[in-house]
């Protein structure tokens, strides 16, 4: 087996249990011939005196060069074994946190470092499992997790969905079909603490739905009755279905894809709401907040749930003046006594940072904001606290 070993005084970050290995940690690969092709291949990281740490894939191509799989020197890692009680053990914890793999139910399975598998993502909806792999380690191996998981779920198919934008740092091409079982005979659709919604598993964003934002839907469901809400960046209608569902006045759904939208109106179809109580605008929400500010239109609670801003440090200005904007604006359209859910999905901008760039915007709208709640990944997107890099998703309820 080819040894990664690592330069003195590197091995503190693997003692701790991180999962990563940047290349600058990395004296040497054994037997390192220069084009050798590392993808399944399994190598064991030492520290500068040849002590064991870790058996890691290995990818020159990546920034994060190497991935850690196990900490244990006995373990058979990349066997039948090894995948199966991995996959047991993160779905375990979901039926431990009462998410069951059956009819119309949508969550997360497997979520990379944080079920200790890192490139792999797995998502259940209603009877398919929509998987991503998004390492070279990950992707050799697509076929033995795709049909463990057709086997342990007892869902009809396996999709793969490796078309994001990761997979480019490294140097995977897309990657989207079948990979076990069938295609579903039927739409897909889950329901998700009582709204209703359509999955489309092979043209959706991501793999076909945001389940990282179930929790914050609920509270929003809880706090809608008798608001008018601006749902911004709406995708499908998430929150939009949900502020309806807790008795919201209107919602108005706002986003820059027609796509998203038609599956948005068909959600709030199968919910069984009025066409008077919904409206769903297609457009930039950046030039529509302005617009409404122009025409003094207003609302009662406002969600900002923009995609990812900063996909690297060098944009986090930028991406922190965007932020401020958006809230700034938001805040001059709020009603007295409204609220604004404020949501940050990029992992490089911390919680406290976007607290601080609400709060800025709020300064300048001439507003007196009060921080009311924090909003996070639902529960089914596990962190490893080893890995805090895998708490990406964050948000504050503000009123004003
Ligand atoms: N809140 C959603 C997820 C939002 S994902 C949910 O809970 O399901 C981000 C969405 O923003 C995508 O649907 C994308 O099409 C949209 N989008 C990206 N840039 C936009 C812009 N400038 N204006 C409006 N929508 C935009």
């Amino acid at each position: 087996m080819r040894q990664i070993i690592l330069k003195k005084g590197r091995e503190k970050a693997l003692k701790l249990k991180h999962q990563w290995l940047f290349s600058g940690s990395i004296d040497r690969v054994t037997s390192d011939d220069g084009d050798s092709d590392y993808s399944s291949e399994l190598l064991q990281v030492i520290d500068y005196q040849d002590n064991f740490l870790a058996y890691a894939s290995y990818n020159p191509n990546s920034k994060i060069a190497a991935r850690i799989w196990s900490f244990d020197e006995d373990e058979n890692v990349f066997s039948h074994e090894f995948f199966d009680e991995r996959i047991e053990k993160a779905l375990n914890l979901r039926m431990a946190l009462n998410f069951e793999c059956c009819e119309n139910r949508g969550f997360r399975i497997i979520n990379s470092e944080g079920d200790f598998l890192p490139g792999v993502i797995a998502d259940f909806y209603d009877n398919m499992v929509v998987v991503q792999f998004l390492t070279k380690a990950a992707d050799s191996y697509k076929e033995l997790i795709s049909q463990i998981l057709l086997e342990k779920t007892g869902a009809v198919g396996v999709y793969e969905r490796s078309d994001a934008d990761v997979r480019s740092l490294e140097k995977l091409p897309p990657s989207a079909g079948l990979l076990a079982g069938k295609m579903p005979d039927k739409e897909l659709i889950i329901n998700e603490n009582g709204a209703k919604f359509h999955i489309d598993i092979v043209k959706g964003h991501k793999s076909g739905f945001y389940l990282d934002q179930a929790a914050s839907r609920k509270i929003i469901s809880e706090i809608s009755a008798d608001k008018t809400v601006l749902n911004c960046f709406s995708y499908t209608g998430g929150f939009g279905v949900a502020a309806l569902l807790g008795g919201a006045k209107t919602v108005t759904n706002v986003d820059s894809s027609k796509t998203v939208l038609e599956i948005a109106e068909k959600n709030m179809q199968l919910n069984g709401f009025s066409e008077d109580s919904y409206e769903n605008i297609c457009g930039d929400v950046f030039s529509l907040l302005r617009k409404f500010r122009a025409e003094k239109r207003k609302f009662d609670l406002i969600i900002l749930d923009p995609p990812k801003l900063v996909d690297s440090r060098k944009n986090l200005n930028k991406a922190a003046k965007a932020y401020k904007d958006m809230a700034l604006v938001a805040f001059q359209i709020l009603n007295e006594n409204g609220l604004l859910a404020n949501f940050s999905c990029s992992g490089l901008m911390d919680r406290d940072l976007f607290q601080k760039i609400t709060f800025d915007a709020a300064i300048d709208a001439g507003v007196n904001a009060k921080l009311v709640r924090r909003f996070e990944q639902n529960c089914d997107h596990t962190v490893a606290l080893s890995v805090p890099e895998g708490f990406y998703l964050k948000g504050h309820l503000i009123s004003i």
